[in-house]
């Protein structure tokens, strides 16, 4: 079956629901949702929403902070962008009914998160993504102009004579159809699920990545993930977010002794940038051969329930007083920096097609995201990605300064050596916080030929059910994000090769981006389950 809309957004997180408000005046506009439409990172995310609204803040002061975080790789007129329009969008938040938490005067208070110089991250206590879904999706939900289907997971980019037409959809009675459109949005969140350890949730697969590599559009930054450092570490556990917000507010991280550690490896201590934490941490827990934990024992109890509701609840369920026991963490992936690149109105190397939020490539985030930057991100680019899917077509305007694309693997028919879990285990165990040479070569051999297979299977019409679409997803990014790695020869932002562990700014200031070979008019065939 066909049906025919003006714009059809691709996920309803922040990204995808701030696009369909700037799309409903201008026709009939079509989110589809694989999942339940508030089932997203987004409704993940803790600690708050950064912007330079604070008295002592500026959004220069607010850039000046996103590019030293990114690590020498931001672009930096995105950075611009999203600092100076960033301020407009969250008042606008706040005037639809996004209640942010306030001061004892009824003034906005921002809380303080690492590498930020000035408190600047609006939250909702520690439920911030929550609170902002909730307002977004109230008010998509009373336009009539808007449609949102949820349980319709999309497989395929319909490219048509050199551009996008649309997209092929697998609902989860197992129907499939073609929506056609003018323009449309990928907004389909991140990646973290490629990794065996992951504080996203399980919608978290890189879908849009994916869906674009395929069909022949570029991708570029991929070996940039950032792995947060604390998240809750219990055997058979997954591994939920205690958000930074916590050291923000005096948290500190203490060894098997307890033993305060971090300035050990960076003078900023328990506030450095996430990739260096993170790595902190493995490093002493192996220095020490025990785990390591967070403590909030020295702060007020009564303010630490009160400031994190949600993550003290989370603790009890695991039988730990956050205010009082010592909370066992350790590193997990959480945020794709790379993605589909795009310029600064969302606009990809296909024409009519447009990608905004987590699995953009906006370049903002550079080699390492300023922690609460993501919402941000989503809400602005979402927004001017709406606008330009309704304004007059231009073409994209990308930065890479070099495009590969990466051997095809042989075509293997055979059965897939690699199941779901064996390749977010390879992920992270070769490609995830410390990468060197060996363990990447291991890892591309065996997921090149599961890439082979997979795309083997897709031409004879054979993936059919969401895992296997699943399983594509993991496959494809994981090869991509394994491949960035092993090219990039230094060290920079969430990218460390233990064989390059120096930044290189003669060979390596540079964003590469990689796209398969150009893809013929039709998608591959899809079947009924
Ligand atoms: C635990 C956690 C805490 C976080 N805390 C913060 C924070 O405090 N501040 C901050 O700025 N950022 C935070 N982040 C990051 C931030 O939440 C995300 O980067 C951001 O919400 C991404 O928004 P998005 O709209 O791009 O994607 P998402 O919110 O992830 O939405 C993606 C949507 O796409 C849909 N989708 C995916 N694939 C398909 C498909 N094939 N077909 C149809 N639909 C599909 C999904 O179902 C979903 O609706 C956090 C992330 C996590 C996981």
């Amino acid at each position: 079956m066909t049906v025919h809309r003006d714009f059809v957004i691709v996920g309803s997180g922040i990204a995808g629901l701030r696009a369909a408000l700037a799309l409903a005046d201008a026709g009939r506009v079509l989110v589809l949702t694989k999942a339940e439409p508030l089932d997203s990172n987004t409704g993940y995310a803790q600690g708050g929403i950064a912007v330079a609204l604070g008295a002592d803040d500026s959004p220069d002061l607010h850039a000046a902070d996103t590019l030293a975080a990114g690590d020498g790789l931001c672009d930096e007129a995105a950075v611009r962008v999203l600092v100076e329009e960033g301020p407009r969008y969250a008042r606008e938040l706040v005037a639809w009914g996004t209640r942010f938490d306030t001061d004892a005067e009824g003034r906005l208070a921002f809380g303080r998160e690492a590498a930020h110089s000035v408190r600047r991250v609006l939250h909702a206590r520690d439920a911030t993504g929550r609170e902002i879904a909730r307002a977004l999706w109230a008010r998509v939900s009373a336009i009539p102009s808007i449609e949102v289907q949820a349980a319709h997971r999309v497989v395929d980019l319909i490219v048509r004579d050199g551009r996008c037409a649309g997209v092929r959809v697998l609902g989860d009675d197992g129907t499939v159809e073609t929506i056609e459109a003018r323009a449309t949005l990928l907004a389909t969140g991140g990646a973290g699920q490629v990794f065996q350890e992951t504080t996203n949730p399980a919608i978290a697969t890189g879908d849009g990545v994916a869906l674009a590599y395929r069909a022949g559009v570029r991708v570029a930054d991929l070996e940039f993930v950032q792995f947060h450092p604390t998240a809750l570490k219990l055997a058979g556990a997954p591994r939920f977010l205690l958000s930074e917000a916590l050291r923000g507010e005096g948290a500190r991280l203490i060894n098997q002794r307890d033993e305060p550690f971090m300035t050990r490896y960076d003078a900023a201590g328990d506030l450095a940038p996430r990739d260096v934490v993170a790595r902190g941490i493995e490093r002493e827990a192996a220095a020490t051969g025990g785990p390591i934990f967070l403590t909030l024992a020295h702060l007020d109890a009564a303010f630490v329930r009160a400031r994190f509701p949600t993550i003290a609840e989370a603790c009890a369920q695991a039988g730990l007083d956050l205010a009082r026991d010592r909370i066992p963490v350790g590193p997990a992936a959480h945020y794709v920096m790379g993605g589909i690149e795009t310029d600064v109105w969302g606009r990809t190397s296909l024409p009519g097609l447009f990608a905004a939020g987590e699995v953009a490539c906006t370049g903002v985030h550079g080699a390492n995201r300023l922690a609460s930057n993501s919402l941000l991100e989503g809400l602005v680019f979402g927004a001017r990605a709406g606008d330009a899917m309704h304004g007059p077509e231009r073409p994209a305007v990308l930065r890479s300064s070099e495009t590969v694309a990466i051997d095809e693997p042989p075509g293997a028919t055979g059965p897939v050596a690699l199941e779901a879990e064996d390749v977010r285990a390879l992920m992270w165990r070769s490609v995830g916080l410390f990468r060197d040479r060996p363990g990447l070569d291991e890892a591309i051999v065996a997921l090149d030929r599961a890439f082979g297979a997979f795309r083997a299977t897709l031409a004879a019409g054979e993936v059919r059910t969401a895992a296997d679409w699943r399983f594509g997803s993991l496959v494809t990014v994981g090869r991509l994000v394994a491949h960035a790695a092993r090219r990039r020869e230094e060290s920079r932002g969430g990218h460390f090769r233990t064989d390059f562990p120096v930044r290189d700014d003669v060979h390596w200031k540079v964003h590469v981006a990689e796209r398969l070979q150009p893809q013929p008019d039709t998608a591959a065939p899809l079947q009924r389950r």
